[in-house]
């Protein structure tokens, strides 16, 4: 029979489901008692009811409808495992259920533009499927050279930078902030691939292999130690995930790096930015990896800059919807986080809400367009806040 004609429950029985989950490490959802802790702090219930609790217990019993679109629901934001008393992960369960579903073609409308988004992976190696040979494009006139292995550093742009429109302008600051600092820096261009973190929590296991394989051979063909990143999605996989393949390269996130080098004295802010500022911690930044503080170092080190904080931040940040694989299917308008988001952010009087995510910008940009008529809000990498500094 052929795998699409095949019935969820020939194609998942009871028992082969568990067994998914407990492979990818779910096994920890049987101990669930149902407190609901998760809905409690799920930011779904902001926008309209979604319930973790049930999802999870519909997993321990083999219950789970595979083509239900709430499988797809969570962000991986993180605050349920936070916030769970029983260890249970939610989000490897989630993305066990994905996999199934994945490797049995089943997606509910929602979810369709996965596949399109696969297929950019599978041969140009972006989400866009816009060519391969253009990765580097972004890097034209602003002195950036091909990475070699005599340099400090291999920054890695990300797909979003590398060819989003609005975010390759957070790649160009960065490059102008590296080359003004006298960082020694290459990218590698049309060599990379994206990382790969967020097809994975689509449950897509097989593309994430072949991309992080692709990448892992790159940076050691090019004698890559150091990798400088931008998005807190790359950073996250190269940092937690790639070691799987029984690697280790030095990974750092720019918010740390460039603070570093104020303090080393090699980046010099010489102009003030006499702004109310408020930051959002990106949830793979925060959440899952516990950096909180460089970001904000960075902002209080700005002449002039007043940083404010807003309702939900550091470890309660209120995710902009962006995660496990949502940044690319269409979200309907009154189910966005980060309407919620940026409406924090106007309510605290901020002029700048910045962040340091390319999902996040892409958001809360979005959601900035539903803000009534005179009401002013930049949204700003903090790249690109210090590169208006020098
Ligand atoms: Fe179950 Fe943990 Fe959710 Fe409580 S918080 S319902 S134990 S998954």
């Amino acid at each position: 029979m052929h795998k699409k004609e095949l019935k969820v429950e020939t194609v998942a029985p009871f028992k082969e489901i568990i067994d998914v989950i407990k492979e990818e490490g779910g096994d920890p959802f049987k101990f669930c008692y149902q407190c609901g802790k998760c809905d409690s702090v799920c930011p779904w219930n902001r926008v309209r009811t979604f319930s973790m609790r049930k999802l999870v217990r519909q997993a321990s019993l083999g219950l789970t409808e595979i083509e239900s679109e709430d499988i797809w629901r969570c962000s991986t934001c993180g605050r349920c495992p936070q916030n769970c008393p029983r260890g249970v992960k939610q989000i490897e369960s989630g993305v066990a259920l994905r996999r199934i579903a994945t490797q049995n073609e089943v997606f509910p409308a929602a979810v369709e533009p996965l596949r399109t988004v696969s297929v950019g992976l599978m041969g140009e190696g972006n989400p866009f499927n816009d060519e391969r040979k253009n990765r580097g494009d972004w890097a034209q006139g602003l002195s950036v050279k091909p990475f070699t292995k005599e340099m400090e550093v291999l920054y890695f742009s990300c797909c979003y930078l590398s060819y989003a429109p609005r975010l390759k302008k957070v790649a160009a600051a960065t490059a102008n902030v590296l080359n003004k600092a006298g960082v020694k820096f290459g990218i590698l261009g049309e060599r990379e691939n994206c990382c790969g973190e967020s097809i994975r929590k689509t449950g897509n296991e097989e593309l994430f292999t072949k991309l992080a394989k692709e990448n892992i051979q790159n940076f050691i063909d090019n004698g890559v130690k150091k990798i400088l990143v931008s998005s807190p999605h790359s950073y996250h996989t190269f940092k937690n995930e790639y070691p799987e393949f029984m690697v280790n390269f030095e990974v750092v996130y720019v918010t740390d790096y460039l603070n570093q080098l104020i303090k080393d004295g090699r980046l010099k802010l010489s102009k003030e930015c006499p702004k109310k500022v408020t930051y959002h911690d990106p949830c793979y930044l925060g959440r899952h990896n516990g950096i909180y503080d460089q970001p904000r170092e960075i902002l209080k080190r700005i002449a002039g800059l007043e940083l404010v904080e807003m309702a939900d931040s550091r470890e309660n940040s209120l995710c902009c919807g962006g995660g496990g694989g949502r940044i690319w299917v269409e979200t309907p308008k009154e189910e966005r986080f980060s309407d919620l988001r940026v409406g924090q952010a106007v309510s605290v009087g901020a002029e700048v809400l910045a962040t340091s995510c390319p999902y996040c910008i892409t958001n809360f940009e979005d959601s900035r367009l539903s803000l009534d008529e005179g009401v002013v809000l930049e949204i700003k990498d903090i790249t690109e806040i210090l590169e208006e500094l020098m």
